[in-house]
C-alpha cells in the first residue's frame, strides 16, 4: 500500500473507548490528510515514541495588545479582580490597547504566543475576539486570528465580553449593538459566538439575547459561565445546546443536571483559577456523576491566565481539581474537540479522522499530566504534514 505519509513503529494513544485506547508498536498511514491505515508494525522494535491526537486548546484569548503585569502586583497587594475591573482596569485596559494596535502588531504578538503553545503538540487552537468591543475592532481581531500560521484555528466572536467605556451604564444598549450589528456583520467570520455571563459583565437575559442573535445566523454558541458566582450560566448554556460552558467553578447541581444530556462540554480553566487564587473548585464529582464531558484549556489572556502551556494546565487540572491523567488527556483531545463542534474530525486517532498528531518521548501517556515544566513533545503533524520544530 502507498501512503502520503507512513509513521512506523510507534505506540499510540488513540483515545478511542473508555481508556487511552493504546496500540503498541503500530504504523500509521496517511492519505489526503486523513488517517488511512492503522496496523501493527511488521517487525517491531522497542519504542518510547508515543503518538496522541494533536492536542486542542479550546479556549484562548490569544490576540491582544498591552500588558497587565501591574494588575498582578495590585492583586498581590490585596485588590480583587472585580475591584480592578470596576476602576477601568482589567479587560477594558486590554480593550484600549487592542483598539489602538495595528493588525500587523497584533499578528506579530499573537503568532509568537501561538508558537509557544504549538511546541507542546497542540494542533488546534480556538481564538476569541472580545478586546475590540466595536464592529471594526472585533473584525480586526478575527482577521488577525485567521492569519495565524502553524495550527488549525477556530474563531469565536466574543463581542459580549465586557461593556465598553462608551456604553458605561447602558449595557442593554451595548447588547443591542452586539445582537443587531456586530453578530450580523461578522456571522461569516466566526465559528462560534461566546459571551461573559457574570455580575460584572452580562446578565442571563442579555446572554439569552446574544444566543438568540447567534442562532438566527446558525452560529454555535459557547459561554463564560459561573466563574465568580453562580448565576446559572451553565444551565442556560445547556438549555441552548451550547457547545460548551467554560470556567464553571460555581456551577450548581441543578445546572450540571441540565448539562447531562445537552452535549454541552464543561471546559475547565485551571490557569485562571490558579492565577486569581480562587478557592471555589468546579464540581468535578458532579460532572462525573452526570456524565458531563470535561475539557481543559489554557484560557490564555493577559489578565487572568497568562499561560501558554496546555501541558501545565493538564497537570493543574489533576493537582488542583482532582482529574485523573486519563481525564486530563481526554480533556485536551476528544472532549476539547467536542467543545469546538469538531468531534467528527479530530480528537481521536481513527481511520478517516484528520491526521493531526503529536509525538512524545514518554513511557506512558499518563506522563503528560504527571510532570510540569517539562516538554516531551518531539514532533507534530498537521493534516498529515510534518511540522517544523
Ligand atoms: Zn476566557
Amino acid at each position: 500500500m502507498k501512503f502520503d505519509l507512513l509513521i512506523e513503529n510507534v505506540n499510540i494513544a488513540t483515545m478511542v473507548g473508555d481508556d487511552y485506547g493504546i496500540l503498541e508498536s503500530h504504523d500509521i498511514g496517511v492519505n489526503g490528510g486523513k488517517i488511512a491505515y492503522l496496523a501493527p508494525t511488521p517487525t517491531p522494535t522497542p519504542t518510547k515514541q508515543w503518538v496522541t491526537p494533536g492536542l486542542i486548546d479550546c479556549h484562548t484569548h490569544l490576540v491582544y495588545a498591552g500588558n497587565r503585569a501591574t494588575e498582578f502586583e495590585a492583586r498581590l497587594g490585596g485588590d480583587t479582580y472585580q475591584q480592578i475591573a470596576q476602576r477601568g482596569g482589567g479587560i477594558l485596559s486590554t480593550v484600549a490597547a487592542t483598539r489602538a494596535a495595528s493588525e500587523e502588531e497584533l499578528t506579530l504578538s499573537a503568532q509568537k504566543r501561538l508558537n509557544q503553545l504549538l511546541v507542546e503538540g497542540v494542533t488546534t487552537v480556538e481564538v476569541k475576539s472580545g478586546y475590540g468591543l466595536d464592529l471594526e475592532s472585533e473584525a480586526k481581531m478575527l482577521q488577525v486570528a485567521a492569519g495565524l500560521k502553524g495550527s488549525n484555528i477556530r474563531r469565536t466572536l466574543l463581542a459580549a465580553h465586557a461593556i465598553p467605556a462608551e456604553f458605561r451604564g447602558d449595557s442593554d444598549g451595548f447588547v443591542d449593538v452586539v445582537c443587531n450589528s456586530i453578530i450580523p456583520e461578522l456571522a461569516h467570520e466566526c465559528d462560534a459566538v461566546d459571551a461573559f455571563c457574570e455580575g460584572i459583565a452580562f446578565s442571563l437575559t442579555q446572554t439569552q439575547q446574544v444566543f438568540d442573535a447567534a442562532k438566527r445566523y446558525g452560529i454555535p454558541i459557547k459561554l463564560h459561565a459561573d466563574q465568580l458566582s453562580d448565576l446559572g450560566g451553565a444551565g442556560l448554556a445547556a438549555r441552548n445546546q451550547a457547545l460548551s460552558a467554560d470556567h464553571v467553578e460555581y456551577t450548581s447541581e441543578a445546572s450540571v443536571e441540565e448539562m447531562q444530556n445537552s452535549g454541552t462540554v464543561a471546559v475547565l480553566l485551571p490557569g485562571a483559577f490558579y492565577f486569581l487564587r480562587e478557592t471555589q473548585k468546579p464540581p468535578i464529582e458532579l460532572f462525573r456523576q452526570y456524565g458531563v464531558p470535561m475539557a481543559i484549556a489554557t484560557d490564555h489572556n493577559p489578565g487572568s491566565s497568562p499561560c501558554l502551556s496546555l501541558l501545565l494546565c493538564m497537570n493543574m487540572a489533576c493537582v488542583l481539581f482532582g482529574l485523573s491523567p486519563l481525564e486530563a488527556l481526554r480533556g485536551v483531545t476528544t472532549n476539547a474537540a467536542q467543545a469546538l463542534g469538531l468531534r467528527e474530525d479530530i480528537g481521536t486517532i481513527e481511520l478517516g479522522k484528520r491526521a493531526d498528531l503529536a509525538v512524545f518521548d514518554i513511557v506512558h501517556p499518563r506522563d503528560l499530566s504527571s510532570k510540569f515544566g517539562v516538554n516531551p513533545c518531539s514532533g507534530r503533524y498537521l493534516n498529515g504534514i510534518k511540522q517544523p520544530d
